[in-house]
């Protein structure tokens, strides 16, 4: 019979991690400096203009596929 336990990592204090880089910070702050901070909005302009971008193709795809038919 084998027992499978997970070990829980010590050091259990509220704490997490920076957004950006995902180095260990106290709980409540989101990035480790000001730094990440503004690495990770730019970060995140970017994934929106793609997202933007990715949606925009398909709704030109659907309207395509719709006028043609
Ligand atoms: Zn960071």
């Amino acid at each position: 019979m084998s027992t499978k336990r997970i070990k829980k990592p010590e050091g259990l204090l509220k704490h997490t991690h920076c957004k950006n880089c995902g180095v260990s910070i106290p709980f409540g702050s989101e990035y480790c400096g000001p730094e990440c901070e503004i690495d990770y909005q730019k970060f995140k302009r970017r994934q929106q203009y793609q997202l933007i971008a990715i949606v925009a193709a398909l709704i030109v795809v659907v309207a395509f596929v719709f006028l043609t038919r």
